[in-house]
């Protein structure tokens, strides 16, 4: 695929070239029916076994326990900084919240319109350069949940090791689902946008214990009740059917690749490269700290800003794609999800360096 670029953007994000060819044809002609997979019906037999497989493959490889239900919905992971509060609190009942970016900052927000809200610790003062370790923050013994984001995004922030606290955890992951295992015990609930390590947009993968269905008010409206989606096997309404099915691809190549064993140590390499460049020079700056730099979003600054618009313009023209860091923090960010090539990695780094030579 000689006309492909490196593509650095933090989601919707770069997808394996054979998915993406896989997807294609699929879409003009699926399982040989002589229409497309965008084109059938969600109840026909085709896409049930398409929804089927995916989710079986996601119970495989992120190991989900048989008392956790997966669910296709959409809304974006944004829905669900309601949808948890909507489902887990009510009136008199506390979430607690770890604020480490501009996502826990929205879900805060929004928990505040259900329920009470413990902010059990910020790194905000510090313009959300590291995540707390474990003993930093203390939670009410009352709060129903304990919320983070297992990785921010904007920052470059992530969590190496997951809260280990009473009551049961509740995560976004949407940035770094399917990076790296996780042990899905101390967990109530998880959720995670498909647009950059599982799929193309549409699509947020909801895993919920199943004893929490139940636990929803009853003014809920029905299709923001977990349990509407959880009974009815994601199809109550008309799922994201192609999402899905792009997921179900993303997965099987994730098989074929060795799985979460394998992604996590292809994902350190790739993140070790890069930080070892920036930490070799004193011209460019890492955003996060050390203990809590992210595998997946690498954040990181030039002197000026006006070296840094420069950067990315340079870089763009080099098929380096993606580089300027959210229009929050500014500065640059390279994000290498799981599809991401080393190569490309290889290459930024090239650039940064005969860059640094023209300009530090
Ligand atoms: N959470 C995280 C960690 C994200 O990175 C994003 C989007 N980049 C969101 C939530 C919001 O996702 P969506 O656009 O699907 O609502």
């Amino acid at each position: 695929m000689p006309d492909r670029i490196f593509n650095f953007s933090a989601g919707p994000a770069v997808l394996p070239v054979e998915v993406l060819e896989q997807a294609a044809r699929d879409i003009v002609n699926f399982n040989g029916k002589g229409i497309g997979l965008i084109e059938m019906s969600h109840r026909s037999k085709d896409f049930i076994a398409v929804a089927e497989e995916t989710e079986s493959l996601l119970r495989e490889i992120l190991g989900v326990p048989e008392n956790f239900k997966v669910l296709f919905l959409q809304g974006g992971a944004s829905l669900q900084f309601a949808m948890v509060p909507m489902n887990l609190l009510g009136s008199g009942k506390k979430g607690a919240y770890l604020n480490t970016g501009t996502w826990s900052k929205k879900a805060i927000k929004e928990a505040k319109l259900f329920g009470d809200v413990q902010v059990a610790y910020t790194s905000e003062e510090s313009n959300f350069n590291h995540v707390p370790a474990r003993g930093d923050y203390k939670v009410d013994a009352d709060a129903e949940y304990l919320y983070f984001v297992s990785n921010n995004t904007i920052f470059g922030t992530q969590f190496q090791s997951m809260p280990q606290v009473e009551p049961m955890l509740v995560c976004d992951m949407s940035s770094d689902i399917l990076s790296r295992p996780f042990d899905f015990s101390p967990f109530g609930l998880a959720f995670a946008g498909a647009q950059k390590n599982m799929g193309p947009a549409g699509c947020t993968v909801v895993f919920i214990r199943e004893d929490l269905l139940d636990r929803t008010p009853t003014n809920v409206a029905t299709m923001l009740k977990y349990k509407t989606h959880a009974d009815a096997g994601s199809m109550f309404n008309t799922p994201p059917c192609f999402s899905i099915h792009v997921i179900g691809l993303v997965l099987k190549w994730l098989k074929k690749l060795g799985g979460l064993t394998a992604i996590t140590e292809m994902n350190r390499d790739k993140a070790a490269l890069l930080y070892h460049a920036i930490d070799a020079s004193d011209f460019y700056r890492g955003h996060a700290q050390p203990a809590s730099r992210s595998n997946m979003n690498v954040t990181f600054n030039l002197p000026t800003p006006e070296l840094e618009a420069q950067f990315v313009k340079e870089a763009t023209a080099q098929g380096l794609d993606g580089l300027k860091g959210h229009r929050s923090v500014g500065g640059c960010r390279a994000s290498i999800y799981n599809a991401f090539p080393r190569q490309g990695v290889e290459k930024l780094i090239g650039f940064m360096q005969e860059f640094e030579k023209r300009h530090g």
